[in-house]
């Protein structure tokens, strides 16, 4: 069966999967500085207090940084468990 996620929120203004860790791995080094931090000696982006990312847009949720934005970040599949976990508000503690 086919899943079209018809029934997810469009991803422009969703941003949910925005709210996870992303680690970012060789090839990333277009990500600017600024938006980087270090967890236990792995890079990831930066995020604010709720969670977003700091190249989530807070008022439109898009992404500030798209053509640069981590291969992570680019992997991520809509309508995917993870995907639906991050719409239903359940993110969970892993990193994706
Ligand atoms: S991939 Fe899923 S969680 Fe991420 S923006 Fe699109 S619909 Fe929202
Ligand atoms: S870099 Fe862009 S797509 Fe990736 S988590 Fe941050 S805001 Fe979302």
């Amino acid at each position: 069966m086919t899943n079209t996620a018809d029934d997810l929120p469009a991803c422009a203004g969703c941003g949910r999967c925005c709210h996870l860790t992303v680690e970012l791995r060789p090839g990333d080094e277009a990500v600017p500085a600024e938006y980087q931090i270090w967890h236990d000696g792995v890079a990831c982006m930066d995020q604010r207090g709720d969670g977003a990312c700091v190249a989530l847009d807070p008022a439109t949720f898009l992404c500030t940084i798209y053509d640069r934005r981590p291969q992570t970040c680019r992997d991520f599949t809509r309508g995917t468990d993870r995907c639906r976990q991050a719409v239903a508000g359940r993110p969970g503690k892993a990193a994706r």
